[in-house]
């Protein structure tokens, strides 16, 4: 398995600014997918009482590991990002590919591949490069900063004993209060832009953590964990909570008799080892006690991946079991959402995340769900390019039925308004009927004359806002109680949250019946055409690029060539001509893979139309000399740029070569293990030679020399920027 390097900060910075400056894209997302919110419209929501201007964001997954996969999902609109789960084991060996995302989505990965250190880096970084984003007035992001409020979701694993290491506290709090990391970034922003130094940089990245258990974690263990995290660590936690609490039977019955995956098998001892119903309600119950003593917030996420049996060929025969995400589960998950709101309705908040697309984004909005997110979608064509239509549907649906705000929309969504009115009255009025009378009451008095108000505003299907605000300037006795409008706002806002729990039955008697999530739907696989990849040339579909969770495939331009060539053997003190071959580029458009940020996880090969995989077959460009070295029996390339001299070190078919290339001076020099050939460089034509390690001869293919002087040149050509050429391209004018 490849190991992944994260960038230096100063690279990051400076491709964003050159990549976008240049070509109109940032980490290859082009300009146009940049969300670019509709600032008539109000998505914002609340999460652990802080605003996020969005609900959206990815799941932790392989979209939030690395800072430029953050980057992106933010560019993208994502507004509540949940970071790739951390835990000690941080290195761990997974068997790769580990993502088949064919068509419903299944993997065998988990936590971060980055160390813990690294990975607190990564998320410092993205922090930081998304507070330079808002600053910079870059292109569809000037916006107010109502629509940029961004929240980072913490994800932790797996049992106590590793998340009470001192490591993980000490992470923990670094994520808590990031200041240390922060400077140190912040030293590290190049001269060019040393104005962004003095950027007010968010330093309290995190107080709040989505728990990661491992399929099976006892019940006292999870219900330990969360009190740990609530009392030592003082953030507040959601609990992912797993499909198998649906139950054996009706998850079978929904995989197989209402949507027809047959081929999804599940075994009793999944279920038999997880958390039971009654067992995570007990727990649940218990544990928002202890946090609202301590004044922090509890929720739940439905919900983890299915644990199935490995019945594909897609990953390793070794691995007994896969995890099951994408269209089933999200009808799996709705299900338990209905169970689970059934027997407990709105008690803890709900973060969402199971098959999540554009399609069914507004549904989970109009089930009150925050946040929701999204992973094996992601994955598909167009990668994080797909998340802007999330939004864009979501404010499309708004404009339609005449509302502003996400609590109006949740509202009118299913016409339950009316009846959460009720509800939500019917318990405010248990609640007071408890209390003590004086202000208290009369405020009651004052909501209950509001919710008259509001019921015929709802009736006519009119903006809450409008009904609080003309509320408050109609009604004089408010005068003397400031916080009346707030109660209103929650009101409104109690009203919506009800709705939204009483839209669930209707959503999800829909969802379970929609084709569109059945398997009759869902059995087409990417097409292949039957050839297969090469180093150079392909149909050039560029689906590789954005399907990458990483950004490690990128394009480059070279030169396009035809023509024979000889090769040489070095004998003595002799150079002989020998027999070539034909070296032929047919494209100037190639493709390249930055095999720093490739974890083989596979997902570039299922989406490529030719056979072989791009993170395979095309040139790896490694990002450092340790890099290089350390992956010995991966065939590569290391471009360095030296004193007027590029070079490039090779491992082709595991044989090392090195060509240093004077443009200026047109002279090239082609190392092989035994021999070294210079030549003229733009004729080609041998000027000296030399033979090492006393041999008396040695071949020089080059047929070699050819593929790398097309991999420098292209790599280095400024007109595509990547991780490699960025070094030397001079910075915009700022
Ligand atoms: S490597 Fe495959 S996916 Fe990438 S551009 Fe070529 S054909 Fe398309
Ligand atoms: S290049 Fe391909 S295999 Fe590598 S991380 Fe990207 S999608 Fe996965």
């Amino acid at each position: 398995m490849a190991e992944l390097y994260p960038a230096p900060f100063a690279h990051l910075l400076k491709r964003m600014f050159v990549e976008y400056e240049r070509e109109g894209k940032i980490f290859d997302l082009p300009k146009r997918k940049f969300y670019n919110a509709d600032p008539t419209l109000d998505t914002s929501v609340r999460m652990h009482g802080h605003p996020a201007s969005s609900p959206l964001g990815p799941a932790a997954g392989p979209q939030d590991q690395m800072a430029q996969n953050i980057v992106l999902a933010w560019l993208a609109g994502s507004r509540i990002l949940e970071l790739k789960t951390i835990q000690i084991n941080d290195e761990l060996k997974i068997p790769r590919p580990c993502i088949d995302a064919h068509n419903i989505g299944y993997n065998i990965e988990w936590s971060q591949e980055l160390k813990l250190e690294q990975s607190l880096r990564e998320y410092v970084a993205a922090s930081m490069l998304i507070d330079i984003l808002k600053s910079s007035g870059m292109a569809g992001i000037e916006q107010s900063p109502e629509k940029s409020q961004t929240i980072f979701d913490m994800s932790v694993g797996y049992d106590l004993a590793g998340i009470s290491t001192p490591r993980v506290r000490r992470w923990i709090e670094s994520m808590k209060d990031a200041s240390a990391i922060v400077e140190e970034l912040r030293r590290q922003i190049p001269e060019e832009f040393r104005s962004l130094r003095a950027l007010d940089f968010n330093r309290q990245l995190s107080d709040t953590i989505t728990l990661s258990t491992f399929h099976g974690c006892p019940a006292h263990e999870i219900e330990s964990i969360v009190d740990f995290l609530l009392r030592e660590m003082g953030v507040h936690v959601i609990i992912k909570l797993n499909p198998t609490l649906l139950g054996k039977t009706a998850v079978d019955y929904l995989l197989h008799d209402v949507m027809g995956y047959h081929e999804i098998q599940t075994e009793q001892e999944f279920f038999d080892k997880d958390l039971q119903f009654e067992q995570a309600l007990e727990v649940c119950a218990r544990l928002d006690k202890t946090a609202r003593s301590l004044g922090r917030k509890l929720g739940v996420k439905f919900s983890n991946t299915l644990v199935v049996l490995n019945h594909s060929k897609f990953f390793p025969s070794s691995e007994r079991v896969m995890y099951l995400s994408g269209q089933p589960l999200h009808v799996v998950t709705l299900n338990l959402v209905k169970k689970w709101r059934d027997a407990v309705r709105n008690a803890y908040p709900i973060s969402f995340s199971a098959g999540i697309d554009a399609q069914n984004f507004g549904n989970a909005v109009a089930m009150h769900f925050t946040p929701i997110t999204t992973c094996t979608d992601l994955l598909r064509p167009g990668g994080y390019g797909r998340l802007p239509n999330y939004m864009q549907k979501l404010e499309n649906r708004m404009k339609e039925m005449g509302v502003t705000r996400l609590r109006d929309f949740i509202l009118f969504y299913e016409g339950n308004a009316e009846k959460a009115l009720d509800h939500t009255l019917a318990e405010a009025d248990r609640a007071i009927s408890t209390r003590a009378a004086g202000r208290e009451s009369r405020m009651h008095r004052l909501l209950h004359s509001f919710a008259s108000d509001l019921r015929s505003s709802l009736r006519q299907r009119l903006p809450t806002q409008e009904c609080i605000l003309k509320f408050m300037e109609a009604t004089p006795s408010v005068d003397g109680l400031p916080e009346m409008k707030l109660e209103l706002i929650n009101l409104c806002d109690a009203v919506a949250a009800e709705a939204g729990l009483l839209n669930t039955d209707s959503i999800v008697e829909r969802t379970t019946g929609d084709e569109r999530y059945h398997a009759k739907n869902n059995r087409s696989t990417p097409r292949k055409i039957g050839s297969h990849l090469y180093l150079f040339d392909c149909i050039n579909c560029d689906k590789c690029v954005p399907v990458c969770p990483n950004d490690a495939n990128f394009i480059y331009e070279t030169e396009p060539c035809s023509f024979d060539y000889t090769n040489y053997r070095v004998v003595n003190q002799d150079l002989r001509v020998e027999p070539g071959g034909h070296f032929e580029i047919k494209a100037a458009h190639q493709l390249a893979t930055f095999q720093d940020f490739c974890n083989e996880c596979g997902n570039c090969d299922v989406f490529c139309p030719e056979d072989g995989g791009p993170y395979v077959e095309k040139p790896r460009l490694f990002g450092s000399v340790p890099a290089f070295e350390k992956w010995a029996s991966y065939d590569g390339f290391l471009v360095e740029i030296g004193n007027h001299v590029e070079r490039v070190r090779a491992r082709i078919q595991g044989e090392e070569f090195l060509l240093e290339v004077d443009p200026l001076g047109n002279r090239s020099r082609f190392r092989t293990e035994y021999a070294e050939v210079e030549f003229e460089y733009s004729t080609r034509q041998p000027i000296a030679y030399r033979l090492f390690q006393n041999v008396d001869e040695a071949a020089v293919n080059m047929e070699n020399y050819l593929i790398m002087d097309s991999v420098l040149r292209g790599v280095l050509n400024p007109k595509c920027v990547n991780y490699i050429n960025v070094k030397t391209i001079p910075l915009p004018v700022r």
